[in-house]
């Protein structure tokens, strides 16, 4: 049994945690905030319960194999995941909506020809199948091996190439590989289903004319995975990944700032804490954005990692949730092209007081140069909801208040600088993301600030690679 140190209570960290618990060793998180989570936070007043993180969850098989792996209970028992069905209606600048069934191509293909006219849902599932070849090339790599120092030559040598298929027209001939927006241009020949598969890439808080074309690959996988609510909320999943950590024995120190990860001999040895006497540990896994405040882990730097901040809405609105009304609308901005705005408006009668009122959350991607200072924020929080209303959704009529949630407040949750989120790992973009395995002996990096990336989905994937290299041993390459 192995004494292992954990910095931060984020979903990958937690992940890690209970798997490694499993295995019998000694796990002790330290957590610099008062509760677990991280950025998955709930804001709760007046009987009204709103996600203050993420909204949805993609690729739930993640959190299933980790509640297999670690306890009796299967995920479903411990929350309900319920599938969005349609996934997502966008709403266009030129007034035009469309409702997307979940993973039918058939029906996806019949509800674009209807909106966007004839031909329209062939370019798109034409292009999602494209996407396929992304995913099966770098699903292994990009998902599931650990990563290690050692491979970070091989991963970048991989990460240039872009496996998305490009169609490549006359007259388009290219040297270099074309970006998303280039490929949403070129192959889907509408700037309506362009704004879809751009759109997708930036909730992701990726810049859509810098993204490679394989970026695709996150719209595919919404569109064959599916995009799921929690019922209760995101937080409910936090809730119930700490509550396995504590049956598995997982040891939780809230209020404990870590300053640096100790090092002898070339080798983790222990942390140091703001506030405390030092911990000894066999191996330490930092599941926070920089695990120490010194040059004491060479490759903990995240400057090159694409990431944005968010900012969220909150709305308690006065009258029930209109039946039909879509849990996830995408609203393509006329005021801000390019910048859509999403809207979740559950129906969970978990978070709302009763059936005579509604929350809703809207939420946009916040470059990282463009960080707004509250006063900002709330003028933007005015736009916001006017381009909601503007899209037929008759929000603020029916607001009873509002909460801005900021990159600020993202901050203060998470530690990281402005807020940022990061976006997943994606093939050829050039940029590998931290390692799990670190040059440094016995420190491993787990959460979305290292490998696979950001997103509860990835951050989950994270915890299981980390745990299976300390478990396993460092040469282990991931689950066949
Ligand atoms: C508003 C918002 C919206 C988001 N939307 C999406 C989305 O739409 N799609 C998507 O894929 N992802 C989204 N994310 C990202 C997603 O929530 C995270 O990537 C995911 O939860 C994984 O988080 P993590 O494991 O990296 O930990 P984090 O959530 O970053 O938590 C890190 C934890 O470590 C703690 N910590 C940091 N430093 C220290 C220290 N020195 N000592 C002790 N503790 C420390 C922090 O307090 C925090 O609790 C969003 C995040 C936010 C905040």
């Amino acid at each position: 049994m192995a004494r292992i140190a954990v910095i931060g209570a984020g979903l990958g960290a937690m992940a890690a945690s209970a798997r490694l618990a499993v295995a019998g060793h000694e796990v002790t998180v330290h957590e610099r905030t008062e509760t677990f989570g991280g950025g998955v936070r709930l804001h709760e007043r007046d009987g009204f319960r709103f996600d203050t993180g993420p909204g949805l969850l993609h690729l739930p098989a993640v959190y299933r194999d980790l509640f297999v792996k670690t306890g009796r209970e299967p995920l479903e028992k411990c929350v309900e995941l319920v599938r969005l069905d349609p996934a997502v209606r966008h709403v266009f600048a030129d007034g035009t909506a469309v409702s997307l069934p979940h993973a039918s191509r058939a029906g996806v293909i019949e509800a674009l020809d209807g909106a966007l006219g004839k031909g329209a849902g062939e370019r798109w599932t034409d292009l999602l199948a494209r996407a396929r070849t992304v995913w099966d090339a770098t699903r292994r790599p990009l998902l599931e091996e650990p990563l290690s120092a050692a491979d970070v030559p091989a991963a970048r040598a991989l990460s240039a190439r872009d496996p998305y298929p490009a169609l490549r027209r006359k007259g388009l001939l290219r040297r270099r590989t074309p970006t998303l927006a280039e490929v949403a241009a070129d192959e889907l020949r509408d700037p309506r289903l362009a704004a879809m598969l751009t759109g997708c890439a930036h909730a992701y808080g990726l810049d859509p004319r810098r993204a490679p074309a394989g970026a695709a690959v996150l719209a595919y996988l919404e569109h064959t995975f599916g995009s799921w609510h929690v019922r209760g909320g995101m937080r409910r999943l936090a809730e119930a990944l700490y509550e396995r950590c504590l049956e598995r024995g997982v040891d939780f120190r809230f209020g404990t700032e870590v300053l640096r990860v100790r090092e002898e001999n070339g080798r983790a040895s222990g942390l140091e804490l703001a506030d405390g006497p030092d911990v000894d540990a066999d191996a330490v896994v930092a599941g926070s954005c920089r695990p120490s405040a010194d040059a004491a882990t060479p490759d903990a730097d995240v400057s090159g990692v694409p990431a944005a901040s968010r900012l969220t809405v909150l709305l308690a609105l006065r009258g029930a949730r209109p039946t039909g009304t879509a849990h996830r609308t995408v609203v393509h901005r006329a005021d801000a092209p390019g910048t859509p705005l999403t809207v979740l408006r559950p129906d969970d009668p978990t978070l709302r007081p009763d059936a005579e009122h509604e929350s809703a959350v809207l939420s946009v991607t916040v470059r990282a140069d463009e960080v707004p200072d509250r006063e900002e924020a709330s003028l933007l929080a005015d736009r916001l909801i006017t381009a909601a209303d503007t899209a037929g959704l008759n929000l603020g009529e029916r607001m009873l208040w509002r909460v801005v949630h900021t990159p600020e407040d993202i901050e203060r949750e998470t530690g990281v600088p402005g807020g940022l989120v990061p976006a997943p790992a994606l093939a050829g973009e050039g940029i590998v993301r931290p390692p799990n395995r670190t040059a440094t002996k016995g420190l491993y990096r787990a959460g979305g600030w290292g490998h696979p990336g950001g997103g509860p989905a990835h951050a989950g994937m994270s915890g299981a690679l980390v745990a299976g290299l300390i478990v396993e041993g460092d040469d282990w390459r991931g689950s066949r």
